[in-house]
């Protein structure tokens, strides 16, 4: 093809997606210029997603008359004049292409009027061409209307995800600014109803309660500016909240990063925070934080990428420890007692905690009660992340010696915790799979997968000791009891045959705004394996079912517990979403290390893992059993 200078429009369509990705997108341009603006109030209407109707109000200075037709030029703005402008910016933007990139892919209608002057001014345009523009009486400020966002850009719109998800996508945006600007009311309303709402009362704690819900934010401590560890270093203000380490996620989704009140996302500044926790928290587990830097402009530059998200710093290191050391003196001193994990020491590039804090660190671990702590092997396994103990009682290791003549004796806790999910099984499977049915049963059975194994015996209340014709095998009990629930579980989904359970006493659970979007979002995957949640008020929802095998579980437990491990934020096909789901329900209801099992329950647990399709591994990946060969201990015990 011989070269052609692209017509305007198609410039402006490709220069469009660089900064209009999905609604949300759109949502945070219009945000940011009402901030820009002076806004100290702002309402957000979203329709349809955000593809119907997105409206931005705010009670900022507006645009002059002469100017608003101007507004939606490619590089106009009011921000900067020149390069080295940006060395002092106070604004979120200075590119000038929101406006003009927003229009070229929408019907756009921009009101406004200048807090100096009389009258305002509304101009339409249509995939960037200006259909209209009069004058119009209307209060100062300005309104942003962004209707059929990418209309003449299907391919756009194909990419979009769910409804829900987009908006998700929204909501966090705007919970997101709501806390970099406590100062300022935000009023999201989703399809006519108020999805979120904050006072502009400048109290930051208010906004992230709102924000994380009430539960997570009495865990939180407030992360208080300190004063430069040098004096030839900058000065860097770091503040806000961030989690005891009682409390912890399996991602960094929930570390949110402002700097000079613009969100950003910075790999480096999230180590910092998660770095902030060393020792205090397992590996692979992540606090929840909201923290905000200033800093001098001159300190940052925002001009890396079109949506601004990225920065880079003159002097980075000088803001990592700032930001470490806040959150590390946040933690240690203000938290009552943290619970001390013993880790392996951070990679050898991570930032110097001092030694007064790991001094401190092993003072607290040493106070800790034992009963607290849970041992590093233990940790290492990962074996029962879901609240060991909280639901089942934990039994010290020396009485499980003689568990199985005493199996009377330990009955009732039993009953109360495992066997009814190991009868459970049997039932469910009868409804879900007869294939799964243990042998002799009158079923046809599924095609065995192990060897023949005899128990033997139970060691330290986790680990089931059995005998195959090839040696020794060691089964985790969870991990092995955690595949016979996905196995039986994801059979039943696929014929959806779920067994479900009606919750009797009224479970309710207040969510943390964020997590009520998520639910929204999963709230079809949840229905589909047996989750029925309705809303019983603003971000309090009603469990009125779960799947059969969590009967004895604590059903807002679990659901929080979903919610969490969905909070990763990506966006796996709906198929993932469900399979993560079973994986998280079946980890749940399965038995945990430290129960007692008669001999019985755990011949009956190796019968089905026998007849598992993946016997050899739990659904996370990790090993269900240990094979010691009749070879192995020979050589072991010196007889070859
Ligand atoms: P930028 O924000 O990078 O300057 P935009 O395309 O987002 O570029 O906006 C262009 C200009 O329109 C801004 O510089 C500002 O002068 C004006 N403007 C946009 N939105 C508003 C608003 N809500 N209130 C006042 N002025 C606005
Ligand atoms: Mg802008």
């Amino acid at each position: 093809m011989p070269i052609y200078v692209l017509p305007d429009m198609v410039a402006a369509q490709i220069a469009a997606g660089e900064v209009v990705e999905r609604p949300a997108s759109v949502v945070k341009e219009l945000l940011e210029n009402a901030l820009d603006a002076g806004a100290t109030a702002l309402a957000i209407d979203v329709h349809g997603s955000g593809r119907q109707l997105i409206r931005v109000r705010d009670n900022g200075q507006g645009i002059p008359t002469e100017e608003i037709e101007l507004s939606l030029h490619r590089h106009a703005t009011s921000k900067i004049r020149q390069i080295d402008d940006l060395a002092q910016l106070q604004t979120l933007g200075f590119r000038g292409e929101a406006l003009y990139s927003i229009s070229a892919v929408s019907r756009l209608t921009l009101t406004s009027r200048h807090r100096d002057e009389q009258v305002g001014a509304r101009v339409v345009s249509e995939g960037g061409t200006i259909l209209d523009a009069r004058g119009i009486g209307v209060p100062a400020g300005t309104v942003v209307e962004v209707a059929d966002l990418f209309f003449n850009v299907p391919a756009r719109r194909k990419f979009l995800k769910s409804d829900a998800t987009e908006r998700r996508h929204i909501t966090t945006l705007v919970m997101q600014y709501a806390m970099a600007y406590p100062d300022v009311r935000f009023q999201l309303t989703m399809d006519g109803r108020e999805a979120f709402h904050t006072t502009g009362s400048g109290d930051l704690g208010e906004v992230v309660e709102a924000v994380m819900g009430i539960e997570i934010f009495h865990q939180m401590v407030e992360v208080t500016p300190m004063p430069p560890m040098r004096s030839d270093l900058p000065p860097i203000e770091v503040y806000g909240y961030t989690t005891i380490p009682d409390l912890d996620r399996a991602n960094r989704s929930q570390i949110h990063l402002f700097i000079n009140g613009r969100l950003i996302s910075d790999q480096r500044l999230t180590y910092a925070v998660v770095q902030a926790y060393h020792t205090l928290l397992p590996a692979g587990r992540y606090p929840m934080a909201v923290i905000m830097l200033r800093l001098s402009p001159a300190e940052v530059d925002v001009n890396v990428h079109p949506t601004k998200a990225e920065v880079r710093f003159h002097a980075p290191d000088a803001v990592f420890t700032a930001v470490q050391r806040a959150v590390r003196r946040a933690v240690i001193n203000q938290s009552g007692v943290p619970v001390v994990h013993k880790t392996s020491p951070g990679p050898s590039g991570s930032a110097p905690v001092s030694d007064e804090d790991v001094q401190k660190a092993q003072r607290l671990s040493a106070l800790m009660s034992a009963g607290r702590t849970r041992e590093a092997g233990q940790l290492d396994l990962d074996l029962d992340t879901f609240s060991p103990g909280r639901y089942s009682q934990q039994i010290a290791p020396d009485t499980n010696l003689e568990a199985q003549d005493e199996e009377d004796r330990f009955y009732p806790h039993y009953e109360a915790v495992t066997p009814p999910h190991l009868q459970q099984k049997a039932n469910s499977v009868q409804s879900i799979d007869p294939t799964a049915l243990p042998e002799g049963m009158g079923k046809p059975t599924r095609p065995r997968n192990l060897p023949l194994l005899r128990v033997i015996g139970q060691v330290g209340a986790t680990y089931i000791v059995a005998e195959g014709p090839a040696g020794m095998y060691l089964i985790d009990q969870h991990a092995a009891h955690e595949r016979i629930l996905y196995e039986q579980f994801m059979a039943a989904f696929q014929s959806q045959q779920i067994a479900v359970q009606q919750v009797m006493e009224t479970a309710t659970i207040q969510l943390g705004a964020m997590q009520a979007r998520l639910l929204d979002e999963y709230s079809e995957a949840l229905a589909a394996i047996g989750f029925e949640v309705e809303e019983f008020g603003k971000n309090v929802y009603r469990i009125r079912s779960v799947p059969a095998i969590l009967a004895d579980r604590d059903p807002a437990d679990v659901l929080l517990h979903l919610l969490q491990d969905a909070e990763a934020g990506k966006t796996p096909g709906a198929q993932a979403i469900e399979a993560k789901i079973i994986k998280r329900v079946c980890k749940a209801a399965a038995v945990k290390a430290g129960q007692i099992l008669s001999h019985s329950e755990m011949q009956s647990l190796i019968h089905q893992l026998e007849r598992c399709e993946n016997p050899r591994t739990c659904p996370h990946g990790r090993p269900t059993l240990i094979h010691l060969s009749n070879t192995q201990l020979e050589k072991e015990f010196g007889r070859t």
